[in-house]
């Protein structure tokens, strides 16, 4: 991921006419931070947990991005992700570099108290180096506003102030913003109408298959049987269920966990590699990272291929589906409703002053349409495919703000 990262990154700073010295600049984080946090969990024992943070460019602004807790965080995903990130408010326009963290934990097999105690002591390890001014953090795979809230609350400790725009994605009642829960499925149902109109397709009845059933994959499901399509598939972590006529979505939203599983109450389900290969108008890997590979990037039937995981397709497989024709529209893009909704939220706490649902959806969906139409048309002008597209886009300010710094 990494790798291929700095491979299109490379690619977008020549077609911008950028030289070696900003390649050298930008292909890496400014500030990389490794911490080890020590939590006594429930049986007695104390285990040290390892973590990260990623700072990729703040030049122009301070940098923003989420905390994952996984088992599989490592130190070049969460740098590629920090990576992103500066792409993401690049195409957005935000004020923000990336930045990026995570834990390697599995959240699903610790108590509320054990995974209180790990958000803290990740906000103890990395409190220098973050601040409403320096580095915003967010939620992330399986993060949500409950571990915001505590992580805000131990921030706010350690300054001996209320600072609620060290966080974004905290609960409402400590200043979170109307629609940061579904912003980055809103983003991608708006990013997915857009790209159904430009491939002639009417998003009515359209067949949607979506993989995940996390905060992204969940409310897209919803926001998409709400339009009138049809979801014939969705899948979780263990499997995926199927129904040509369209899946109950208001039923799997009852019924799943905190952590987006449902197939197991099912005993008719397929895998995710059968889910991939379905026969559908459009696709939206909403899961984890390389779905979409040399191995079953010619079984995909989608005409359009919409990411709203990060980095769910490999370089590979995006040259394959471009060339068959299928229209890939980039994470970078299409999942950035969330970092976007994370932007209102710092700017309301700055001014504490909140806003309505509509007026945080309106300004939603003007930024996501514009950075859409934007993407698409240097695409147009410059003959390549939207992944190379975005990364010109997403990378252009941040450049231009280094050499203005004299960084490059
Ligand atoms: N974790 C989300 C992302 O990957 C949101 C980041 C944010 O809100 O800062 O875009």
């Amino acid at each position: 991921m990494y790798h291929s990262t700095q491979t299109v990154i490379h690619e977008a700073l020549k077609k911008l006419n950028f030289g070696d010295q900003m390649y050298e600049l930008l292909k890496e984080p400014l500030r990389f931070l490794e911490v080890r946090i020590p939590v006594k969990m429930d049986d007695g024992t104390v285990k040290v947990f390892t973590g990260y943070r990623s700072q990729h460019n703040d030049s122009v602004g301070p940098t923003k991005g989420g905390i994952r807790f996984h088992p599989e965080v490592n130190e070049a995903e969460v740098k590629a992700l920090s990576i992103w990130m500066s792409l993401k408010c690049g195409i957005t326009n935000l004020p923000f570099g990336g930045g990026k963290g995570g834990i390697i934990c599995d959240p699903r097999e610790m108590s509320g108290r054990e995974l209180e105690c790990l958000s803290r002591g990740y906000v103890r390890a990395i409190s220098q180096i973050v601040g409403p001014c320096k580095d915003i953090p967010a939620p992330d795979v399986y993060t949500n506003s409950q571990i915001m809230a505590w992580m805000v609350d131990e921030y706010s400790h350690l300054r001996e102030f209320d600072s609620p725009g060290f966080i974004t994605g905290k609960p409402l009642v400590l200043g979170g913003s109307k629609g940061r829960e579904t912003a980055t499925a809103h983003g991608v149902a708006i990013v997915i109408e857009e790209a159904a109109k430009k491939k002639g397709i009417n998003l009515k009845d359209a067949r949607v298959v979506i993989q995940g059933f996390g905060n992204a994959g969940s409310y897209l499901a919803k926001f998409m049987h709400d339009a009138g399509a049809k979801v014939v598939g969705v899948s979780d972590v263990l499997g995926a269920i199927t129904d040509p006529n369209g899946l109950d979505i208001d039923y799997l939203l009852d019924c799943r966990d905190s952590f987006g599983t449902f197939s197991s109450l099912f005993s008719n389900t397929i895998s995710n590699k059968e889910l991939l290969e379905l026969d559908c108008d459009i696709l939206v890997p909403a899961a984890i990272s390389n779905q979409i590979t040399e191995e079953n990037a010619y079984d995909i039937k989608a005409l359009i291929v919409v990411e709203a995981a990060n980095g769910p397709t490999t370089l590979e497989a995006t040259k394959i589906l471009n060339d068959r024709g299928v229209f890939l529209v980039p994470d970078i893009l299409s999942n950035a409703g969330g970092v976007t909704v994370s932007y209102f939220e710092w700017v309301q706490n700055n001014q504490s002053y909140y806003w309505t649902e509509e007026e945080v959806d309106n300004k939603l969906k003007k930024i996501m349409v514009d950075s859409f139409e934007n993407v698409y048309r240097i695409s147009k002008i410059h003959q390549v495919d939207m992944r190379l597209a975005a990364y010109m886009v997403g990378i252009k300010k941040l450049a231009e703000a280094s050499c203005f710094r004299g960084w490059a």
